[in-house]
């Protein structure tokens, strides 16, 4: 009975600890990115490691770091963080910029492509005329880096990683014409008269809007409608959705 008792006591006290340590960072360590964006896990996993401690022993490094239990899906948190780092406080933007495609969802390409900052400003101007609210989300912010941009700055700089959603606007200028364009398969530089077009409309799965090297190798794609194959529903992720999401 006795050790019952004590085995009882003992828990508590863990209970006590682990919810100091993870009280204290919530308290000292989270940020309003992390209460807007990860509230739900934020709570939810601090009850489940306050309540179950003992299985926290088996990694004991989110005791000592417990930043990854309260990060929230998709790191929602961190983006957004950065996103307002950028807005605030842009890097240095040249004549020319360096934007490599990241891979979301089913966006992506192998290229790397150097853009007149003129050309990418143009381009989010027109793409900001025909839907005015994404002045407000990273586009806005890519637009104000561009804007004050220092012409004598030849070296081309490159697109920070926190701007991701700028497949569309890429798409744009190289249709145009513009741009120096890089296979990164290849290894080699592609004119851009020979870039392949490739774009899908009405198969089932994702469709792309791609551009490819002479080898066949996707430089950027660009995600433009999804079809259910089960229920042959389709919806269409306009440009807004794409560049939102
Ligand atoms: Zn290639």
């Amino acid at each position: 009975m006795e050790f019952i008792y004590y085995l009882f006591i003992s828990y508590l006290i863990g209970v006590v600890i682990i919810a100091a340590r993870l009280g204290w960072h919530m308290v000292f360590r989270l940020d309003k990115f992390d209460w807007h964006w990860a509230k739900d896990e934020i709570w939810m996993n601090s009850v489940v490691c306050m309540l179950l401690w003992p299985l926290m022993l088996l990694k004991p490094r989110n005791l000592v770091d417990p930043s990854k239990l309260m990060a929230g899906s998709y790191d929602a948190a961190a983006r957004f963080r950065e996103e307002a780092r950028l807005w605030d406080n842009p890097p240095p933007c040249g004549k020319f910029i360096r934007y490599r495609p990241h891979k979301i969802v089913a966006s992506g390409g192998d290229g790397e492509f150097v853009f007149h900052s003129s050309d990418v400003e143009e381009a989010i101007l027109a793409r900001l005329q025909d839907h005015p609210h994404l002045a407000k989300d990273q586009l806005g912010s890519v637009l104000k880096w561009l804007r004050q941009r220092d012409e004598s700055i030849a070296e081309p700089t490159p697109v920070p990683d926190g701007w991701w959603k700028l497949h569309d606007i890429a798409d744009d200028v190289l249709r145009k014409g513009r741009g120096e364009i890089r296979c990164l398969t290849c290894n080699q530089e592609v004119p851009n008269n020979l870039l392949r077009q490739n774009d899908m409309s009405g198969q089932p799965g994702w469709n792309f809007n791609q551009l490819r090297c002479p080898e066949g190798h996707v430089l950027l794609s660009v995600e433009t409608m999804h079809i259910f194959v089960g229920s042959r529903k389709s919806t269409e992720s306009d440009q807004d959705n794409d560049s939102t999401s």
